[in-house]
């Protein structure tokens, strides 16, 4: 009697879980050794974004739209089980975002840093510090009142810079952010952000302080606060670029103080 093939059942968790991968653009799904010779039960399934789809910043592969998610808090789920590149193998917590977005004002880095690895939360540590003091005492806003993510969610070892794979595996979820907090500004800190949120390879030195736009939305291109700590006398210009951003925003300038964090 021949036998009949068995096929998945659409509320296969398995099949649900490959599902979403695959709309997530992984194309492979490498096992642990264990699970080679054994039941998948027998290890964790890794998967991996296809080499084909590492791609440099600056170019641009199909987004994920938020539609895929039901929510900013599934998005987070996602995220805190993601093991979509290597760095899931290394983290401590994965890093989702900060802040409620009220005043419709984002702000995205690279990758979180140690501190940030430790206790979950995007900009804590010295650069976070600074970042606070230009948005509180340089732009006149609550931190809590802006929304504070980065374009990787799992920290890079030893602070290294993120790489093409990995970017490319994160990126539906900030799409993801973006489109539920829906800002009226980007603000791109730093080279690797401004790249990625502009889909360019030029410097940051070229991008900062002038306009681009993603998903519809203004993006400013500034330092990165950590940068900022390295090379002080650039403060100015990041003050000029987060004026910029007031203005944008139809929001006053508060006055005296000629920078942030001086
Ligand atoms: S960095 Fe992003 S893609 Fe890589 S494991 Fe973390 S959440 Fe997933």
């Amino acid at each position: 009697m021949p036998s009949r093939s068995r096929r998945p059942r659409r509320d296969d968790p398995l099949t649900a879980a490959l599902g979403y991968f695959r709309d997530l653009g992984v194309r492979e799904i490498h096992l642990p050794a264990a699970a080679a010779s054994g039941p998948l039960a027998a290890g964790p399934v890794v998967p991996t974004a296809s080499p084909a789809r590492a791609r440099r910043p600056g170019t641009a592969p199909e987004r994920v739209p938020a539609a895929r998610f039901e929510d900013l808090a599934a998005v987070e789920a996602a995220v805190a089980g993601c093991q979509l590149c290597g760095l899931c193998r290394t983290r401590t917590r994965t890093v989702f975002a900060d802040g409620t977005g009220r005043r419709r004002l984002m702000f995205v880095g690279e990758a979180p840093g140690a501190d940030e690895d430790a206790s979950g939360v995007p900009f804590v540590g010295r650069a976070g510090q600074l970042l606070t003091k230009m948005i509180e005492a340089g732009m006149g806003l609550s931190r809590q009142d802006v929304y504070i993510a980065n374009v990787l969610k799992c920290r890079p070892p030893g602070n290294r810079n993120p790489e093409p794979d990995e970017i490319a595996s994160c990126r539906p979820y900030l799409d993801a952010q973006i489109d539920f907090v829906k800002p009226a500004v980007l603000v791109g800190l730093g080279k690797f952000a401004a790249q990625f949120l502009l889909e360019t390879e030029e410097p940051i030195t070229r991008l900062r302080g002038r306009w681009g736009v993603r998903q519809g939305i203004p993006v400013m291109p500034t330092y990165h606060p950590s940068f900022l700590l390295r090379q002080p006398e650039r403060k100015k210009e990041a003050w000029e670029d987060l004026q910029e951003v007031l203005r944008k925003l139809g929001l006053p300038i508060p006055g005296k103080r000629t920078e942030p964090g001086s």
